[in-house]
Parts: structure tokens; sequence; C-alpha cells
């Protein structure tokens, strides 16, 4: 296997160069490792970038490729990632901690991204719309020209595909701005469109601090929208700067979903499913099932299956292919996640299981936490209603649907919810009350590109994915073709 180089040269309008921001450090949070020092982008290369990106999406020979041509690009970006799927995911391994299994699925998932979009733009319709007069109308999607693309560091190479994607397929050009801490598979993501001949200028990637880099792509006059995924309250600062420039924005931010078990379920299969949700990723992720709500009949019983599950996961690095709950991304995010279980107990939390560093002496100098779960608390504790993002869930019991249902859609999120029932009246009816964009029954964190995907309330505004996502990357324009061979009658 051969390794991607760590660059020590950004993409910045067109060329390879250092950036003039702030350098940054990527650490491998399975034993703290420094793994690369790098050059970091400037409000100056953000502005670069920006113009450089504007001048190359009007160039005619991108903005007037036929969609078919301009699909081939997509396929070719694809095909490479496809063939360095495995350097890719050892690179995102090392670098968020996350184990290869889950790496090597998302640079697949990656590379399916691009080729789905590809597909997409060639069968994309421009239809008539009915005639209502003497003329012919019909609305086509423009590029909007500069978009920006702001991902977090879960699943750095998934997201940016899921925003790189589409938004080239709709002709424009991209600046992306990659997490501080997870910038290197972003680099070879555009290495891989360099070598899939992408006319430079068309994606810039700009690492670098969210409040520096990231809020000069969302203010640059040149950038016409911005697709952002992260936290809520960043999401809710960028909309407001969004708003401040009629932008159209697509925000993805957090959650608390609710994970609901009910007593005729296959008991295994949800256990299975809920330790899935909520461990998978170590919990970094932002539709993981946090919040798992058992019957009150079953509880007992399902709560010592779930600890035992639990226990029984394999904490270790991402490279170890037995481990199944690496490391945290950064040390300081794992010890935000040990305070918020403190104060889980402060609150009253009963910690059944985990609720601390690991002690084995493998593990001491990586940024690890247990698997934990917590029960004795409701749902309108903190700790039920913030999200942690590390591997923490908490069980709640509950008595009967009407309270269920209020419990688990009060909160501030509205992103995800899984429903493990063999009703299949019941799933229907609980997954229609869920205020939730995707709700998973007897099954849990699936995913497929050809699904939209979005948040309702404070977990996001807009859609990704789905074929549809293409036309969110560009302006609408209608067109009334007159048929009348006669002039207006009123001027006549
Ligand atoms: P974050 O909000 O701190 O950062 C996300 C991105 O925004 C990073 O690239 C960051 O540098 C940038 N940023 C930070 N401040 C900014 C600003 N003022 N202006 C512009 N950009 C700025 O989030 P994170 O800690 O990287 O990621 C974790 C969060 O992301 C969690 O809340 C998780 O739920 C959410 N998330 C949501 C989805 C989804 O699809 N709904 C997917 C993954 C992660």
């Amino acid at each position: 296997m051969r390794t991607l180089p760590i660059p020590d040269e950004i993409p910045v309008a067109g060329r390879w160069r250092r950036g003039r921001g702030t350098p940054l450090e990527c650490i491998d949070p399975a034993n703290g490792d420094v793994i690369a020092k790098l050059t970091a982008a400037s409000p100056a290369d953000v502005d670069e970038a920006a113009r450089a990106g504007a001048t190359a999406a009007a160039a005619p020979s991108w903005r007037d490729l036929l969609p078919h041509e301009r699909a081939r690009f997509l396929v070719r970006i694809g095909d490479l990632i496809d063939r360095h799927a495995d350097e890719l995911a050892e690179l995102q391994t090392r670098n968020t901690g996350k184990t290869r299994a889950e790496t090597r699925a998302l640079a697949s998932s990656a590379a399916g991204t691009f080729q789905f979009y590809a597909a997409a733009l060639e069968t994309t319709e421009t239809p008539l719309s009915p005639q209502r007069g003497p003329y012919l109308t019909m609305s086509v999607p423009e590029p909007i020209g500069v978009v920006g693309a702001i991902t977090p560091w879960n699943s750095p190479i998934a997201s940016d595909a899921q925003k790189i994607a589409p938004a080239l397929a709709a002709g424009n050009a991209v600046l992306l701005k990659p997490a501080e801490a997870t910038p290197l598979v972003s680099l070879a993501l555009a290495r891989l469109t360099v070598e899939a001949g992408l006319p430079p200028a068309l994606l810039s990637v700009l690492p670098g601090k969210g409040s520096v880099v990231g809020d000069a792509i969302v203010r640059h006059p040149a950038v016409g929208k911005v697709s952002f995924t992260g936290g809520t309250n960043t999401g809710r600062a960028v909309g407001h700067l969004a708003a401040d420039k009629f932008m159209p924005l697509t925000s993805e931010l957090g959650g608390k979903s609710p994970t609901i078990v009910f007593d005729d379920a296959d008991l295994d299969q949800a256990a299975a499913g809920i330790l899935f949700g909520i461990f998978s990723s170590s919990g970094q992720s932002c539709i993981a099932g946090s919040r798992i709500f058992v019957p009150e009949p079953v509880y007992g019983e399902f709560v010592e299956r779930l600890v035992a599950g639990a226990q029984r996961l394999r904490v270790g690095p991402g490279t170890d292919p037995a481990s199944q709950v690496g490391p945290l991304v950064t040390f300081a995010h794992r010890d935000r996640v040990a305070a918020m279980v403190d104060r889980a107990r402060e609150e009253g939390a009963n910690v059944l299981c985990g609720g601390r560093i690991p002690d084995a002496p493998e593990l001491t100098g990586g940024a690890y936490y247990l698997p934990t779960l917590l029960d004795g608390l409701s749902n309108d504790a903190r700790t039920c209603q913030e999200e942690i993002f590390g591997p923490v869930g908490v069980v709640l019991p509950y008595r009967d649907e009407d309270e269920l249902i209020a419990q688990a859609n009060d909160t501030i999120y509205g992103l995800a919810c899984g429903i493990w029932t063999r009703d299949y009246r019941r799933a229907w009816r609980v997954a229609r009350r869920i205020d939730a964009g995707t709700v998973w029954i007897n099954t849990y964190k699936q995913f497929s590109i050809a699904t939209p995907f979005s948040g309702m309330k404070a977990s996001g505004v807009g859609t990704d994915k789905g074929r549809d996502a293409i036309l969110r990357y560009t302006r609408q324009k209608s067109l009334y073709w007159g048929l009348d061979e006669a002039p207006l009658p009123w001027a006549r």
C-alpha cells in the first residue's frame, strides 16, 4: 500500500503553495504523535481562492460543458478515490482515530457519491411547464458560481464528497474548509481531483481556524452559497451572516436522537443496533442514538443486555482490526466528554458502565473514553438535552406511547430516530409522530446517497444528498418563449 504524501502545501486558487495562515498540527489521537505540521490558509488566501474560483467557474471551458461532459470529471474523481481507498482510509484513521473499517467505508462512500452525482447529472431533466398561454415556459438551473463547503471532523472525506460532488456537478467552483483537526484527507482528495484533470481553481482547500478561515468564506462577496455541517451554535452564527448577505445556506447540525425499543421487538437485534447506534465512531456522530427509551416492563432485562454488550466492545486504536471503539478525535474533546459525564453524576445519574478513561496501559497514551451508559435521569436533565458527541448513552424508561413521543420530541434537535418493533403499524405511527429528518426502523445508521438527509428544528435547515442536491447548488431562472406571430394586444 502506497502512503499518500502529507502535503506542506495547500491548493489555493489553482496553485499548490504554502498558506499564509497560522500553521496547524495534526495529532494521531491513538497515541498523541504529531503526524503533520501543516500550512493553513489566511483570509487573504480565501479572497484569492474566491476570486480565482469565480473566474474558473465562469470560464467557457467549464461553464459551457454539457452535463455528460462535466459528469466525466466526477466519474474520474470517484474512480481515483476507489483506487486509493486504502490509503485514504489509513490517513483518516491516523488523523481522526476512527477504526479502519469505518474509514474504509467512508472512502467507498465518497467514491460512490462522486459516481452517483455523475449519473444524476447526466439524467437531470429541464422540463417545460404546462402551457398557460401563447408561450412556453421552462425553468433552467444555473450554477451559483463559488460555493463554500465547511465540514466537521467526524467523517471528513464523506462530508467533503457530499458537498463537493453535487456542487461541481452543478457547474460551480468550491472553497472547501475542513475542520482544523482533520484536514489531511481533504488535501489528499484535492490531489486526486488534480489527477482527474479537474480545472485548477475549481477546488481550493483552505484549512485553518473556523472563526478566521470559515468566517472569511461565509462573508466573502463572491461566495453565493454555503453548505455547512457542524455544531448548532456555529451553524447559528453562520446562518446570521448568510442572512445578512441574502445567501442560501444548507446547515446540517447537531442532534440528541431518541432510539426507541418496544416490548415486541427482537431484543437481541435491538440491543445490537442500539449499541452500534451510540458507540460506533466512539459516539462522535451527529445521528448517534444517545437517548435510549425502553418500556418499563422489559427495562431491567434490556438494560442488562445493553450493559453486557457495551462491556464486551473492544476499545483500541483504529489501526487494530479488532478495535470497535477508537479514541476520540482530540485529547481536548475527550476531556470535554469526561467533564459532561462528571456533570451527569452531579445531576444524579447512575453510571451503568464506563464513565471513565480506561486504565489499560496500552491505552493510556491515547484519547480514549470507555463506552458509557447512564440512567436515573429524567429527559429534562442537561445530560439528556445537550449533545455530548462521545460514547455516552442515557437509558430512559417509559410507560406508554404518548408519554414516549412527548419525551422523544422534547429536545431542541430533530435529526434522527431509531424504532425497534415487530409491529409495522406501530412503527409507521410512531415514525410519523417523531420530529426527525431520518427515522430508522429495525436498523440504525445505514445511509444511502440516493436518499435526502436533513435535520428538523435546531438540527439544521435544508437538505443534502439525494439526486436533487445538484439543484441546491444552482439558481433557478425561468424562461418564457412567445409563440404568437402577432404583437401583444395592449401595444398594438
Ligand atoms: P464545529 O461547528 O466546531 O465546526 C464545524 C466546521 O465549522 C469546522 O470546519 C470549523 O472550523 C468551522 N467553523 C467553526 N467556527 C466557524 C465560524 N465562525 N464560521 C465558519 N466556520 C466555522 O463542529 P465540529 O466540532 O467540527 O463537529 C461536530 C459537530 O458537527 C457536532 O455538533 C455534530 O452533531 C455536527 N455534525 C452534524 C452533521 C449533520 O449532518 N447534521 C454531521 C456531522 C457532524
